[in-house]
């Protein structure tokens, strides 16, 4: 049987870690909103977190020349389940399927492997993106994480300062009159596109066979352009371990594409949209640039 305090103890706990949880919007009843985020993670109050507002000029830095993103199976795909986390649609990589690869550049000779990648979007296109260009977000961002391969998995090396890289890539709507990019970035994107309807629900998931991501971002073919500074994760627990790689030209998506992100369903019986954190103090970080 168990005694008082065993019992006690065990309520504790459960209130505590259902008293942790965090959100978007407002701090309520179900949750602590951004600016609380440090009720639920130290890190997320510390001095280097992510995302932020990227003032240019930035400081042009020719060491960040030879990023390379690689998918490595035959058909240049990667497979995996997408899920509905209440939080953002993401979907985590099958690696026996197919891996991809970041290294060189910043990343020196260190070898990083893709983990998930997931979007931030807003409920309308006036905001969305996590990161801010001059004070202007985009509708949204995409995240491709990548973990140091140095560390023997994505949840141990999550915490270590060079343990993780992330890509961002902004989004925008595909003007009408825009000539598109080709077939093979239309199949991409109606692959994603039939993957969000199928998860709709907080915790709906699904399997997403050989999505062609060097499609969906053709940008990840040729790393020439970006901004990079170190930052953090931007949800709890804001581990401090991100080497940031921030495409600066955006991806265009179709509407239909926003509106299947935009019925998305969060935890808390409302809609997922406008799942983007408010930039971050610098704090005397350096921000720079290649452009190869
Ligand atoms: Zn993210």
């Amino acid at each position: 049987m168990l005694s008082a305090t065993v019992l006690f103890a065990l309520v504790t706990v459960s209130v505590a870690s259902e008293g942790a949880k965090w959100k978007y919007g407002e701090t309520d009843s179900h949750g602590y909103g951004p600016p609380d985020w440090g009720k639920v993670s130290k890190f997320c109050d510390y001095t280097a977190q992510s995302p932020i507002n990227i003032e240019t000029p930035v400081k042009k830095d020719a060491s960040l020349k030879g990023l390379r993103f690689a998918i490595e199976n035959r058909n240049r795909r990667v497979s995996g389940a997408i899920k509905n986390n209440g939080h953002a649609p993401t979907l985590t990589i099958d690696k026996l399927k197919g891996k991809a690869r970041l290294t060189g550049g910043p990343l020196g000779y260190s070898v990083f492997m893709l983990q998930q990648f997931h979007f931030h979007f807003g409920c309308d296109y006036d905001a969305g993106s996590e990161h801010l260009v001059n004070g202007k977000p985009y509708p949204g961002e995409l995240h491709l994480v990548t973990y140091n391969t140095k560390y023997a998995d994505f949840d141990t090396a999550a915490s270590q300062s060079d343990g993780l890289a992330v890509i961002g890539v902004f989004f925008e709507e595909k003007k009408k009159r825009e000539k598109g990019k080709g077939r093979k970035h239309y199949y991409a994107l109606l692959k994603l596109y039939y993957a969000l309807r199928r998860i709709r629900d907080f915790g709906a998931e699904a399997s997403v066979r050989y999505i062609a991501l060097l499609d969906l971002v053709p940008e990840l073919k040729d790393l020439s352009s970006f901004f990079s500074y170190k930052g953090s994760l931007t949800t709890p627990p804001c581990y401090q371990s991100v080497r940031w790689i921030v495409l600066k030209e955006p991806i265009q998506f179709p509407g239909p594409l926003f509106g299947a992100m935009r019925r998305l369903k969060n935890g808390e019986g409302g809609l997922m949209c406008g799942n983007f954190r408010p930039p971050q103090k610098l704090n005397g970080r350096v921000v720079s640039e290649f452009d190869g």
